[in-house]
């Protein structure tokens, strides 16, 4: 570490924080951003980006990439670190690293981002990016005029096997009850929709492949034991999305999913603490949304640490 006394600490280093990291040196901030992994976040694994504005289709990990190159042009210190805690305090709030340093720093950034949650079955791993996705926007694309599935039961599974069922030429729903937690409105439209196919009380046991992707899935109705093989070229897996939220203090209000409820500025219940990107719960969670959160939040921190010092 450059110093052990900050401006700001940005902890996370997706578009979000990386965008609030540009922001930030821009207004003259003494800024660092800490990283636990690879910079990038979620974008630096998805295959590719066709909704960032500016560019038609771009990799993700290139996009990543620019947003890096980006950030250190203004210098941006990046330190690839694992935060233990966030404490608040009223003087100077703290960030405790796991290799024991203790920084200060006037305000603090969460842009830890989220994970979507797995099913944890064979075949998912090695065929991500080759069929299997987490991200209908992002990935739909890739599937028009295609047989897919959606796994699920909750809004996510509803509203994107809509979605995709606009794209593709078919979309199996599977969920493994017989009755969908996702709201009443969506239900109607997906039970209307001829292109879903809906298979209630089943499983994906499998995720099955040959060398160019996914071909199918093996399948087992839970009620019955009944087995069966269905023919897919993609899977979307839709079984909930966990905001990365251990850092987030206590006295930060939290919605009943996890999600950090912030004001305008992307500021929390706790002055000088800001959530942005995936963490903070709000209408979408897109890239460019994620990089509009770093602009708000880093300008807002400026403000804040000019009223302190
Ligand atoms: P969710 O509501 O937690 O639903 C997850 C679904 O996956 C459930 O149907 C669950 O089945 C199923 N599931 C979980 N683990 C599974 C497994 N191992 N195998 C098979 N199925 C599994 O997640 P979400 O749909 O991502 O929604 C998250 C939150 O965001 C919710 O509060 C939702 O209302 C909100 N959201 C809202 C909107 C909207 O309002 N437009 C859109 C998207 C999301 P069970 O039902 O059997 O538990």
């Amino acid at each position: 570490m450059a110093e052990d006394s900050y401006d700001l600490i940005i902890a996370g280093g997706g578009p979000a924080g990386l965008s609030a990291g540009i922001y930030a040196k821009r207004a003259a901030l003494n800024t660092v951003l800490i990283e636990k992994s690879v910079v990038g976040g979620q974008v630096a694994i998805t295959k590719g980006v066709e909704n960032y504005p500016g560019f038609i289709e771009i990799e993700g990990f290139d996009l990543c990439n620019k947003f890096l190159e980006h950030a250190k042009s203004y210098d941006l210190e990046i330190v690839n670190k694992k935060i233990e805690a966030i404490e608040p305090d009223i003087e100077h709030h703290r960030v405790r690293l796991a290799d024991g340093t203790l920084l200060k720093a006037n305000a603090v950034i969460i842009a830890t981002g989220g994970t979507a949650r797995k099913l944890e079955v064979e075949g998912e791993e090695e065929n991500f990016g080759k069929g299997v996705s987490y991200c209908a926007t992002c990935d739909g694309f890739f599937f028009r005029g295609k047989t897919v599935a959606v796994v699920g039961g909750g809004d996510t599974a509803l509203e994107d096997a809509l979605y995709l069922a606009k794209i593709t030429s078919k979309v199996y729903l599977i969920h493994r009850r017989d009755e969908f937690r996702g709201s009443r409105i969506l239900q109607q439209r997906v039970f209307a929709d001829p292109n879903i196919e809906i298979i209630f009380d089943t499983v994906v046991r499998s995720i099955d492949s040959d060398d160019d992707g996914v071909k199918g899935l093996s399948l087992e109705n839970v009620k019955k034991g009944k087995l069966s093989a269905l023919e897919v070229e993609g899977v979307f897996i839709f079984v909930g999305f966990s905001p990365n939220n251990g850092l987030v203090p206590a006295g930060i209000k939290k919605n009943r999913t996890g999600y950090v409820i912030t004001d305008e500025k992307c500021e929390t219940a706790i002055p000088g603490i800001f959530a942005i990107g995936d963490i903070r719960q709000k209408y979408a969670n897109q890239i460019v949304l994620a990089a509009a959160d770093g602009c708000t939040a880093a300008l807002a921190a400026a403000h804040y640490v000019e009223t302190r010092t």
